[in-house]
């Protein structure tokens, strides 16, 4: 399953894996990006093709 254009300027929200801090950025900032760095805890941290999936899948189905 391709990632879905359908959120590309829809606000994601996701978490970060170290402090759980929320982090909001929009779908098409998030399909380009291999890394992020966490507001909460400074954290560089890695996102893999699973984890947008995982990341994308759960908020299409909270809506
Ligand atoms: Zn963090």
């Amino acid at each position: 399953m391709p990632l879905s254009d359908e959120l590309r300027d829809v606000p994601v929200e996701f978490h970060c894996p170290v402090c759980s801090y929320p982090t909001v950025r929009k779908g098409s900032w998030l399909k380009t990006i291999g890394s992020f760095k966490c507001d909460g805890c400074e954290t560089q941290v890695r996102i893999g093709y699973e984890e947008k999936l995982t990341i994308f899948e759960r908020h299409l189905r909270k809506r």
